[in-house]
């Protein structure tokens, strides 16, 4: 099969989409409406830019209005013929202000219905592409300064960003991926809840897979490697055992699960995903034998024990599903092994939520 550079892109994108607008969902309890897919998409532009960023991604190019899209490619066009970088924002901006001009000269009984409506697509557009646009999410997914905290510290990808929730707390996130963002083949997500005023963390993993018609083959040595790198990390260390000072009643096993993710057939289609949240730890119950002796997962024999995602969410923000309780030291151990999260052709976002006990208190 021939490599598709538009292929991957798209694929690349539609995963870490997906993984992002999860993140929002459990930072903010699954409140749908502070997790719509343009939310995702302007905090995916923030947090992940060679990837979802206004310039390189296609899923965003597709969602523009004609108008944005006529300046974007006028902007291209005079920046290959003078040499020199010219950005949509500067060209809009100069015709808004000779269309204002031009109409500043009517008088009377002048028609000028063709020119006020033109002006009208060109000043939305300049508001969709201005960098302050959609203060709404911007509201919600304020940039938090640095709090002193003694929580463990990771240091992978290119340093941490801080965002202020709607509940106050903070959601400290690091994102990692390979250079080439086409060769994102999937993405992994470490989400942490803090409890800063016990030094504890509870943690859930989840990892975000393409599957084609509800079907995954699990034979090529890429996904083995890449599933078993979650088992290992989570199950095998023993974060699905339930700790002493833990609750038993609960979701009873596993904090790291595979969440198969339908391809996205073209950048324009409507988004909307099904997400399925699969147990690693029960993947080899439900795997059956396909076509010459392939390991596949498929839909129909997982569903009874998979978990929607909004029954994921509320499991996990309500303390009855992700690892047992951790303390800071069991923390800090297992950010020493943590590399071995790290694949390259994944990306990985790191999430720590923290209460906001410390907040108010420092
Ligand atoms: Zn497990």
């Amino acid at each position: 099969m021939q490599p598709d550079p538009e292929r991957e892109r798209l694929d690349a994108e539609w995963v870490t989409l997906n993984a992002v607008r999860e993140l929002m969902r459990m930072a903010t309890h699954g409140d749908s409406s502070q997790s719509t897919y343009d939310q995702a998409l302007e905090l995916g532009a923030r947090i992940c830019p060679q990837v979802l960023g206004d310039d390189v991604s296609l899923l965003k190019r597709d969602r523009e209005s004609p108008t944005v899209r006529e300046f974007r490619q006028r902007a291209e066009a005079k920046s290959r013929k003078t040499g020199e970088p010219v950005s949509a924002a500067s060209l809009l901006e100069s015709e808004v202000a000779e269309y204002r001009d031009l109409l500043s000269t009517a008088r009377n009984r002048q028609r000028t219905d063709q020119l006020k409506s033109r002006l009208t697509q060109m000043e939305q557009a300049l508001a969709d592409i201005a960098p302050n646009r959609h203060s709404e999410s911007q509201l919600i997914w304020r940039d938090a300064y640095s709090i002193h905290r003694d929580a463990p510290d990771l240091k992978i990808g290119q340093g941490h960003k801080d965002f202020l929730l709607p509940d106050n707390n903070v959601l400290r996130v690091r994102v990692t991926h390979p250079e080439r963002a086409e060769s994102i083949s999937g993405a992994d997500i470490i989400y942490e809840r803090h409890s800063p005023g016990n030094r504890t963390v509870n943690v859930v993993g989840v990892q975000y897979k393409i599957w084609e018609e509800r079907t995954l083959y699990l034979n090529d040595d890429r996904t083995r490697r890449q599933l078993s790198r979650m088992e290992e990390f989570f199950c095998k260390r023993g974060l699905c055992k339930p700790g002493d000072t833990d609750h038993t009643f609960r979701f009873p096993f596993c904090s790291a699960f595979l969440r198969p993710t339908d391809r996205l057939q073209s950048p324009n289609q409507e988004l909307r995903s099904t997400g399925e949240h699969i147990p690693i730890c029960l993947i080899n119950d439900v795997k059956r034998t396909g076509i010459r002796g392939a390991d596949v997962l498929q839909y129909d024999d997982l569903r009874h024990m998979s978990l929607s995602y909004s029954v994921f969410e509320e499991l996990f923000t309500s303390g009855k599903l992700g690892s047992r309780t951790l303390r800071y030291d069991e923390l800090q151990q297992l950010y020493s092994v943590f590399d071995e999260m790290i694949d390259k052709d994944h990306i990985l976002i790191h999430a720590q939520d923290f209460d906001n006990w410390d907040a108010a208190a420092s």
